[in-house]
């Protein structure tokens, strides 16, 4: 049986490649509708005054939206732009269009669950059929070794099980024509940043690139950063850069909204290693797209635990909720510069890497004792590849609440500082006041006399703030 016409509804897969919601709904249905809905519960503000999405990610999403619609276009169809809360927007437009059926993919965690659960039951209720994918990992849901709630709890448990007993299924391949029905419909506005009360941001020239959402951005930096710049082969190697477009592939934002598929990547690293190179590089690209699988099934597997406190190891802490001392965090004013530069790149262009997020989230829980939640929900508001299970999944590793076996997730910043930016080069990058301070002296201005940090231009708890903890006094205690 085919349907006469369905409603595609578009969440985080906004792409036409490897989309299994979009390709099935083409074959079964003569007419297809795709439809984005602007969720304003997704901007509005949480705890201590944080937009729950903010001008990065947001300005990402609506490139990524626009862009889809000019794809969708190019095969005949279009786009639908609602504001609204999707479960009413959608089975109206459902109503309004006789659709029979709505198409979407599944999503993990419980906000977006609720949002489905309600949609499904208020089209129930209307005879409206819905067909709900699973399409955000690289491994698919039902291939798995082992059922979902019994996922491992450990990374390598669950990757080797992945690696021996599962595989990788092939993408799909985007339609080649979207049957949009010949009826008056009005087709809704790309919104502007304004609409949800945020200002076009500045991005910082000295970021790591300028990231623009949508899926033809995303072929194209895949395109330079395995093919163009042949970067894949010693990803291993520079993986835990700080600086430059390259050192890491930066796939992440548009992972995250599903501007590409992660299987879709890992056909391009088997091709590279076919005509390229094969090697351990290679292999590490496939290994963390795992990682980012384990935390997608990790989180479906304990659902609402990955939020509270104690997160999925019942680990009671008394976290602390000073939020002077957040706030000198979230800004990048703790006095240690390898923080502060970290949390300013972030606040400058929605990005840090992947080292510098470790640091910063350790400092924030380990060294100051706050509440690993506002980290999380600061990381959510500000990062442009926001994923909630990849980012509250990683948070709770670091607070020691997730089931990691290595007890100890302490950063010690001092030490990757030596390790990963020797010559303060990325301080220097982000923190211009401290740039005249030489070689690895940088990382601690607060130990060099008064009369040398003038001759640096530096005034402690003037242009630079003093340190919030001494990591000199805490290694003699
Ligand atoms: P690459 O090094 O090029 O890796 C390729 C891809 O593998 C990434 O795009 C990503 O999809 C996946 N990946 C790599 N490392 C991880 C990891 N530790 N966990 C899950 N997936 C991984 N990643 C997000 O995508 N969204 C988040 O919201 C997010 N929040 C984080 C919060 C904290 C506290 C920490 C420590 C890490 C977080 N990460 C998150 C994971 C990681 O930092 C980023 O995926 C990575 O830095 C993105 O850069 P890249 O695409 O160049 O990564």
């Amino acid at each position: 049986m085919k349907y006469n016409r369905v409603i595609v509804w578009f969440k985080n897969d906004l792409r036409l490649h490897d989309h299994a919601t979009l390709s099935n709904a083409c074959k079964e249905s003569f007419e297809v509708i795709p439809v984005y809905c602007f969720d304003p519960r997704q901007f509005e503000r949480v705890d201590l005054g944080i937009q729950k999405t903010g001008a990065f990610r947001a300005k990402f999403l609506i490139e990524a939206v626009d862009n889809l619609r000019s794809n969708l276009i190019a095969l005949g169809g279009n786009l639908i732009i609602r504001m609204g809360i999707p479960e009413s927007v959608i089975p109206e437009l459902a109503e309004k269009f006789q659709a029979e059926a709505i198409y979407f993919s599944e999503e993990v965690t419980q906000e977006e669950k609720k949002v489905e659960k309600n949609l499904e039951s208020t089209v129930w209720k209307k005879g409206i059929q819905t067909n709900t994918f699973w399409q955000s990992t690289l491994y698919h849901i039902e291939d798995l070794p082992f059922p979902v709630n019994q996922t491992p709890e450990v990374f390598t448990k669950f990757r080797k099980e992945c690696e021996k007993f599962s595989q990788v299924r092939k993408s799909i391949e985007k339609p080649e024509k979207i049957n949009f029905p010949e009826i008056s419909i009005e087709l809704g506005e790309i919104p502007e940043l304004s609409t949800f009360g945020l200002s076009e941001p500045s991005v910082a020239k000295k970021g790591v690139l300028p990231f623009i959402g949508g899926e033809d951005a995303a072929i194209q930096r895949l395109q330079s950063y395995f093919w163009e710049n042949d970067c894949l082969k010693t990803y291993k190697e520079t993986r835990n850069g700080l600086l430059g477009p390259d050192y890491s592939s930066k796939f992440s934002a548009w992972l995250a909204l599903g501007c590409v598929s992660p299987r879709y990547i890992y056909e391009e690293v088997q091709q590279y290693e076919k005509e390229r190179k094969k090697n351990d590089s290679t292999y590490w690209m496939v290994f963390e797209l795992i990682w980012r699988d384990y935390f997608r099934f990790i989180s479906k597997k304990h659902g609402n635990k990955i939020f509270l406190p104690e997160g999925i190891k019942n680990h009671v802490d008394n976290w602390r909720k000073d939020a002077k001392l957040f706030w000198d965090w979230a800004e990048g004013k703790t006095g240690i510069p390898f923080v502060d530069a970290n949390m300013r790149e972030l606040n400058a262009t929605g990005f840090m890497s992947n080292r510098g997020r470790q640091n910063v989230a350790s400092f924030l829980v380990n060294d100051l004792g706050i509440d690993w939640r506002w980290g999380a929900m600061y990381f959510e508001s500000q990062l442009i590849d926001y994923d909630v299970c990849s980012n509250w999944g990683n948070w709770m590793y670091i607070a020691g609440v997730g089931n990691d076996p290595r007890e100890n997730r302490y950063f010690n910043i001092l030490k990757q500082a030596n390790n990963y930016d020797k010559n303060g080069d990325f301080i220097r990058n982000w923190i211009p006041e401290l740039a005249k301070i030489p070689g690895y002296d940088i990382h601690q201005p607060n130990t060099l006399s008064k009369k040398e940090l003038k001759g640096y231009g530096v005034f402690l708890g003037s242009n630079y703030p003093h340190p919030l903890v001494d990591f000199a006094d805490k290694e003699k205690g």
